[in-house]
């Protein structure tokens, strides 16, 4: 995971990774909601 590169992305804290995962295929997204899904292309967005 290549997220590894940014300390205030991946905290340790797996609730704060909630958003991030696509309604529609359930990929991690690589960003910060409001985003794209890498893998489906659905928007990623906090509910
Ligand atoms: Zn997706």
């Amino acid at each position: 995971m290549r997220e590894a590169a940014e300390p205030e992305a991946i905290g340790g804290e797996s609730a704060c990774l909630l958003p991030l995962v696509c309604a529609e295929c359930g990929a991690l997204a690589e960003q910060r909601p409001p985003t794209v899904c890498w893998r489906c292309g659905a928007v990623v967005d906090r509910d």
